[in-house]
Parts: structure tokens; C-alpha cells; sequence
């Protein structure tokens, strides 16, 4: 059995990752996302273990000290990171595993893994991703702003992606994004136990 792989998706908040990656996992069943650790505070309709893993300062430092994330960042004044034994775990099921990260984490990941595949995710214009995070109506103005201000450099590390998808009907999207997943499972690298002879 092939192992799994690891796919980064970021982007700018509010330009629509989580509902194109909720497509992506509808339309690509052996996909299993990374729930990450987070200092924030919880957003209404979000379930701690399944959106985030919510911690306290105290709690997520620990876990960094003791070597259990696989990246880690600060953004917006709050802590995220991925915890390292289920991406692990997931990978040697052969289950490909899917984290929606932003730049720092996504080069921390590309560093200690070369192989994982990284895509960004940008919206048709910069005016647009402002109206979409504003529209979203959670998260205060004062926010909004650092969140754009975020943006603006975050956009500045796109190239350093394999991939960029654009944010536009969220079918197109998600459909951009099983075609990189396709393209990448389809790599001859991953491929030579189909020309095996028994
Ligand atoms: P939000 O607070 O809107 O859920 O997420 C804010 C930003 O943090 C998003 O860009 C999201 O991709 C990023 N993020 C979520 N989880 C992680 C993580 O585990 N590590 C890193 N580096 N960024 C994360």
C-alpha cells in the first residue's frame, strides 16, 4: 500500500478555504483534515476537536515545547499549530491528510517535508476578499483589518507555492483543487508499484 500525502492549502481570511475544502472532502472521500490547535476564542458553530483543538496560551506552549506540532505560528495576536502524531498516522494508513495553514506553518511543513504539496488560495481581486470578510459578519472591524493587512503579505508569499487556485464559485474551486490532488497521486514517483510484476 502507497503512503499517504501531505496537501497545505492557505489563504487570505475570508477568501473561502473552509467551504472549498468541505467540497473537496464530499467530492474526495480519502481525505482526512488536520484539526489544528488554536489560542482563539471560538467562533459561534464551532465544535473544539473538530474545527480547532481550542487551548489555552499555557496549554498550546507546552504541547510546542515538547516537540508535538509539526509547525506553529502566530497569527493575529493567537497561536495555531498542527499536531504532529495524527498527520503521522495518517499518512502510514495511506490516507492523504489535508491542512489548511497559513505561510509560516505552510514553509515550517515544506522544510521538514519536502513532498508535501502546497496551494494558495487567492480570491479574483483584493476588493473582493474584503467584501467576502466583512460579509462574513464574525469577526469585528478592528479585526478585519489586521486580517487584511495579513493578507496583504500573505499574498506576497504565494509564489513560493506549487499551485495557486482561484476563489471563485466554490465548484471551480474545489474542482481546481481535486485536479492538483488527482495530478499528484498520478506522479510516477507514486505510481511504480502498478508496474511490478507479482
Ligand atoms: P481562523 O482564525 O480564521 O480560523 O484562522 C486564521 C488563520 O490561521 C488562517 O489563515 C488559517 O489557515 C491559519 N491556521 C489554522 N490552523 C493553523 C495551524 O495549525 N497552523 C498555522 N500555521 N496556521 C493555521
Amino acid at each position: 500500500m502507497s503512503k499517504g500525502k501531505l496537501f497545505v492549502i492557505s489563504g487570505p481570511s475570508g477568501v473561502g478555504k473552509s467551504t472549498a475544502i468541505a467540497e473537496v472532502m464530499r467530492q474526495y472521500p480519502n481525505l482526512r483534515f488536520s484539526v489544528s490547535a488554536t489560542t482563539r476564542e471560538k467562533r459561534p458553530g464551532e465544535v473544539d476537536g473538530v474545527s480547532y483543538f481550542f487551548l489555552s496560551r499555557e496549554e498550546f506552549e507546552k504541547k510546542r515545547d515538547n516537540g508535538e506540532l509539526l509547525e506553529h505560528a502566530e497569527y493575529v495576536g493567537n497561536y495555531y499549530g498542527t499536531p504532529e502524531a495524527p498527520v503521522n498516522a495518517a499518512l502510514e494508513e495511506g490516507i492523504d491528510i489535508l491542512l489548511d495553514i497559513e505561510p509560516v506553518g505552510a514553509m515550517q511543513v515544506k522544510a521538514r517535508r519536502p513532498d508535501a504539496v502546497l496551494v494558495f488560495m487567492a480570491a479574483p481581486s483584493f476588493a473582493e476578499l474584503e467584501r467576502r470578510l466583512v460579509g462574513r459578519g464574525d469577526t469585528a472591524p478592528d479585526k478585519i483589518a489586521k486580517r487584511l493587512e495579513k493578507a496583504r503579505w500573505e499574498y506576497t508569499q504565494a509564489p513560493q507555492y506549487d499551485y495557486i487556485v482561484l476563489s471563485d464559485k466554490v465548484q471551480t474551486t474545489a474542482g481546481e483543487i481535486l485536479s492538483i490532488i488527482t495530478a499528484e497521486k498520478c506522479k510516477a514517483s507514486d505510481r511504480r508499484h502498478l508496474l511490478e510484476e507479482e
